[in-house]
C-alpha cells in the first residue's frame, strides 16, 4: 500500500510543532513513504497546525481548501490535520472539511503509524482524546544535520488566561532523564553538535516525575537534567526553551554559568511590564521579579543574550499600563523580542471578558513596541562589534552562496565567507566586522579540525 507513496508535511507554529513534524516524518519514512518537496506530488498530505493566534489558525483552511478540491480528482489522496487546530476543533473539522481522513492532536504524534493504518483500511479517524505520550521510538527525520530539537516535557499545567496551549497540548508530561540522555547519545554518535531541549514551560520539567530530595525538592528539575546530560559525547552546545519567570531559579542560572556547553542565551517571555495586567493574565510573577531574574543572569553572565515574548492590547490594558511594558523593554534591552497583539482564543477565560481593547489601539501599540524593540536590539548588538565570536556553522547563506551561516552562543545569526562542505558542523572563530539589529557579518579566523 505505501511502497511507492510520497508524503509532504507543512508545519505551522512553534519549535514543539517542528519537533513533532520531524518525528511524524520519521514514522512515515519507517512506513516506506518518501518525502515530496512539492505538496502536489504527494499522496499523503499532513498539516501540523498552530492555534496560538487567530491568523495562525486561519492559515490552514486556505491550504486545506486546495487539497480538498484535488481529492475530488484523486480519491486515494490522504489528507491529515495534526497539531493544535486538530486538537481544538476535533470532529468539527470533519464537518468543515469532509475530505479529511485523519484529525490528530499533538499528543498522538507518535501514534501516526497506527492511525494511518486505520485510514488505509478505509476509516475516517479522529484522535484527540488525552493520552499518556508514549516514548518516541521512531527516528525523527530532522531538518538539520548539525542541530536538533529534543523534547523534554510536553504540555503545560499553567493557566495563563490568554493561552490555548494547555487545552490543546494537555497536562505536563516529562520524559525521563534517561530517555532524554539516550536520545542525545544517539545524536552525538550521528554527528550532531547542538541540542535544544524543548518544553512549553521547560522550568516545570520533572515536577510530574516521581522522587524528591531529602530537602523535599523535586528530584528531577531542568537544572538536574542539565548536569545529567552535560557530558554526552559529541554534543558541544546545549540550549533550552521556553522558560517561565515564575519558576526561574538562581540554581538554574548558576548551572548555566558553570556548565561550559550550556549557551548563554535565555528565552524568558514576560508578556507585560505591568503588574495589574500580569495578574489578569495569571502569569504568577511581577515585573519587579522579572527584572530581578534578568539582573541575576547578568550578574553571573554579563554578556548573556536575553530574548522574550510580549503581548500588547490584553483585555483592559490601559495606555499607562502599556507604557509600563515600553518602560521594561527600554530598561532591560532585549537582544530579541517576539511581539504580538492579543488574539482572543477559543476556550480561554480572557476571550470572554467585556473589556477588550480595540483593534486600532492594538495596532498602534504593536507598532510603537516594535519600533522600540528595533532601537534597543540595534543598541544591544553594538557589543559584538570587532569581537571574536565562536560560531557553529549550520548551513550555506541562502541569500549569498559564497557565505555560510551559523549562530553564536548568544544565538545571534552570523554570516561569513566560507565553504560549507568544509565547515558544516564545525565551531569556528569569526571576527565580527558588521553588526545589524538581529544578525552579524564577520571574517573566518581559523578552522579547528572537525571533531
Ligand atoms: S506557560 Fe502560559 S503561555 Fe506558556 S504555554 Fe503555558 S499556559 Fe501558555
Amino acid at each position: 500500500m505505501t511502497a511507492s507513496r510520497k508524503y509532504h508535511i507543512t508545519t505551522f507554529g512553534c519549535q514543539m510543532n517542528k519537533a513533532d513534524s520531524e518525528r511524524m516524518a520519521g514514522v512515515l519514512e519507517d512506513m516506506g513513504l518518501q518525502w515530496s518537496e512539492d505538496p502536489n506530488g504527494a499522496d499523503v498530505i499532513l498539516y501540523n497546525t498552530c492555534t496560538i493566534r487567530d491568523n495562525a489558525e486561519q492559515k490552514v483552511y486556505s491550504y486545506l481548501g486546495k487539497q480538498a478540491k484535488r481529492k475530488h480528482q484523486q480519491p486515494d489522496l490522504t489528507l491529515i490535520v495534526a497539531g493544535c487546530v486538530a486538537q481544538q476543533e476535533g470532529e468539527q473539522l470533519l464537518r468543515r472539511v469532509p475530505e479529511l481522513d485523519l484529525v490528530m492532536g499533538p499528543q498522538h504524534a507518535n501514534r501516526l503509524g497506527d492511525l494511518l493504518e486505520q485510514v488505509f483500511e478505509g476509516n475516517q479517524v479522529v484522535a484527540t482524546e488525552a493520552i499518556h505520550i508514549v516514548e518516541d521510538i521512531t527516528k525523527p527525520r530532522r531538518d538539520s544535520k548539525v542541530t536538533a530539537w529534543v523534547n523534554v516535557i510536553y504540555g503545560c499545567n499553567e493557566r495563563c488566561t490568554y493561552c490555548v496551549v494547555p487545552s490543546v497540548r494537555g497536562v505536563e508530561q516529562s520524559r525521563t532523564p534517561e530517555a532524554i540522555r539516550a536520545e542525545m547519545e544517539v545524536l552525538g554518535r550521528q554527528g550532531y553538535k547542538e541540542v535544544t531541549l524543548l518544553g512549553q514551560n521547560i522550568d516545570a520539567y520533572g515536577r510530574d516525575l516521581p522522587g524528591s530530595t531529602p530537602e523535599g525538592r523535586n528530584k528531577h528539575t531542568l537544572t538536574d537534567l542539565l548536569y545529567f546530560v552535560h557530558d554526552v559525547p559529541g554534543i558541544d552546545l546545549i540550549r533550552f526553551a521556553t522558560s517561565h519567570p515564575r519558576y526561574f531559579t538562581e540554581r538554574l542560572i548558576r548551572a548555566c554559568h558553570e556548565l561550559p556547553k550550556v549557551c548563554e542565551h535565555f528565552h524568558i517571555p514576560f508578556q507585560s511590564g505591568d503588574n495589574e495586567v500580569l495578574k489578569a493574565m495569571a502569569r504568577g510573577y511581577t515585573q519587579e521579579k522579572y527584572r530581578r531574574i534578568i539582573a541575576k543572569i547578568r550578574e553571573y553572565m554579563p554578556d548573556a543574550s536575553i530574548s522574550a515574548d510580549a503581548i500588547v492590547g490584553f483585555p483592559g490594558e490601559t495606555e499607562a499600563q502599556f507604557e509600563n511594558t515600553l518602560k521594561l523593554v527600554e530598561d532591560i534591552g532585549f537582544d530579541q523580542l517576539n511581539t504580538a497583539a492579543y488574539s482572543p482564543r477559543p476556550g480561554t477565560p480572557a476571550a470572554l471578558w467585556e473589556n477588550q481593547v480595540s483593534e486600532e489601539a492594538k495596532r498602534d501599540r504593536l507598532q510603537r513596541l516594535n519600533r522600540l524593540v528595533e532601537v534597543k536590539a540595534a543598541e544591544r548588538t553594538q557589543r559584538y562589534a570587532n569581537r571574536i565570536e565562536e560560531v557553529l556553522v549550520e548551513d550555506r547563506n541562502p541569500k549569498n552562496p559564497s557565505q555560510v551561516m551559523g549562530r553564536t552562543r548568544g544565538n545571534r545569526l552570523t554570516f561569513f565567507e566560507g565553504n560549507i562542505e568544509e565547515l558544516k558542523g564545525a565551531i569556528v572563530k569569526v571576527k565580527v566586522s558588521e553588526v545589524r539589529a538581529f544578525s552579524l557579518t564577520g571574517e573566518l579566523l581559523d578552522v579547528p579540525a572537525l571533531v
